[in-house]
């Protein structure tokens, strides 16, 4: 039996975290205002190329700051890829939004440009475009956003991007991540690829977007001595003693990103010559940070299907998650309108994320490799 369970992605610690930590505890500012929650801004711009950022207390919040300052009012629609996270339309669902699902046509199991642009045409003529489209950069893989914003510009339609995962990808050209959307929503949260143990960011080009959503993080105070409020906001933002977490963290993640694509590497090495099962693929253009990487496993050539390769790795003490089961398919959007979800829908049923964290053994991953070639069909 092996000692410890083999987790899917956990935290993994830089080693500058104390030292932050103290440095900020000492410095007195705890809340989240003064230098390390701006620090940790400054150094997210550089990091990005956004030259307006938003240190958030998690991905979700903000997502729901895009939504907000992009003015999604209730009975508006938001088109998103059905192949993601709950939290991509979570907040704008509660907003009174309508999402409307998209499948994963594209690049990498990813949004569609071309669909995008045919369905905009349609929802143009129906006379309801809507608010805000919001690709997803799945598993860190970068959705083909110069293309995304080519569709939405024709109809003012502005792009919110959900690269949650993405940090440290590169999409077309080399930029980071979500540049080239009018936002950029991005995660710190424990199991992404550097965390603050829960935070998040949202970037933009116009810092008057960005000053807008900093006020509606801090509750919407209007400049007065006393409390004014021309409308409600919230408490969305980043504790000074998480963002010194972050500011210890980031330093890393070109050295993680390279980590986490070695392990990659090191699967489609051990996995790929196994009939029926492929990988996420990854568009001839960009780089991903392959958060996660997922297997694709097609049971009649494989001779099992992704379930008993999962049952078979948490027997063997190794966490994996089926890739996300599309949105259209979750009970919580039954009635949600939905384009095509077909190709989606066999990406949950075929992909297992595997164990990619930063801090993983090549024993490791032996491990998980020697597991799923027990697997397959001999
Ligand atoms: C992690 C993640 C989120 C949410 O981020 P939190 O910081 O956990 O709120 C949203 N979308 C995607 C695609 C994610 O992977």
């Amino acid at each position: 039996m092996p000692a410890s369970r083999l987790l899917l992605s956990p935290p993994a610690l830089a080693g500058g975290e104390l030292d932050s930590l103290r440095a900020t505890l000492e410095s007195g500012w705890v809340a989240p205002a003064g230098p390390a929650p701006a620090a940790f801004e400054a150094a997210l711009a550089e990091v990005t190329g956004f030259p307006s950022v938003l240190a958030t207390t998690s991905g979700t919040a903000a997502l729901h700051l895009g939504y907000r300052v992009l003015g999604v009012a209730p009975g508006d629609e938001v088109w998103a890829p059905t192949l993601t996270f709950v939290a991509t339309v979570a907040p704008a669902v509660q907003m009174g939004a309508v999402p409307r699902f998209l499948d994963a046509t594209g690049p990498g199991g990813t949004l569609d440009p071309g669909l995008l642009a045919e369905e905009l045409a349609r929802a143009a003529r129906r006379g309801r475009l809507p608010r805000a489209v919001v690709p997803v950069d799945l598993y860190g893989q970068c959705c083909d956003l110069d293309g995304i914003v080519a569709a939405c510009e024709p109809w003012g339609v502005p792009v919110l991007s959900d690269s949650a995962a993405a940090m440290g990808s590169r999409g077309r050209g080399g930029q980071h991540a979500g540049r080239g959307a009018r936002l950029a929503a991005f995660s710190f949260n424990g199991n992404k690829i550097v965390t603050t143990g829960g935070g998040g960011a949202l970037a933009g080009d116009d810092p008057a977007l960005i000053a807008r959503a900093r006020a509606l993080a801090g509750q919407a105070r209007e400049p007065a001595a006393h409390y004014q409020h021309e409308t409600t906001g919230y408490a969305y933002g980043l504790s000074s003693v998480l963002a010194a977490v972050g500011l210890a963290q980031l330093p890393s993640l070109a050295e993680r990103v390279a980590r986490r694509r070695a392990i990659f590497a090191a699967y489609a090495e051990g996995l790929g010559d196994l009939p029926g099962l492929s990988f996420l693929a990854e568009p001839n253009w960009g780089r991903s940070n392959r958060w996660l990487s997922v297997v694709l496993i097609e049971p009649a050539a494989f001779g099992a299907d992704r379930e008993a390769v999962r049952r078979a790795l948490d027997a063997a003490g190794v966490e994996t998650r089926p890739a996300w089961k599309p949105l259209h398919l979750q009970p919580a959007f039954r009635d949600a309108p939905l384009v095509g979800g077909e190709v989606a829908a066999v990406l949950f049923e075929r992909g297992l994320c595997l164990p990619s964290g930063s801090a993983m053994t090549a024993a490791d991953q032996a491990r998980v490799i020697e597991v799923v070639r027990s697997c397959a069909r001999r």
